[in-house]
């Protein structure tokens, strides 16, 4: 098994813009209009940081989870 990541949006900061959904290569998201995207695929989550890094509200986290152990 791969890596596996755990996927988190902050409803307090996300604008509803959708911008995570559209450039996640593997649709962990699902956005409806206005609405905070929902994180209905986390297992196919490669880790690859695009939904954090074009958040334009810093609202996703993408953290590293190991196999076993997590908190
Ligand atoms: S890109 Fe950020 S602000 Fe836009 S929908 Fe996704 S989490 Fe919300
Ligand atoms: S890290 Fe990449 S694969 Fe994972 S949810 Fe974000 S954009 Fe999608």
């Amino acid at each position: 098994m791969g890596r596996k990541f755990a996927v988190a949006i902050n409803p307090k900061w996300c604008k509803k813009c959708g911008i995570c959904a559209a450039f996640c290569p593997r649709q962990v998201f699902t956005h409806k209009a206005g609405h905070v995207p929902e994180i209905t695929a986390e297992e196919k989550c490669i880790g690859c940081n695009q939904c954090e890094q074009r958040c334009p509200d810093f609202a996703v986290t993408v953290r590293g989870k190991n196999d076993e152990s997590d908190s």
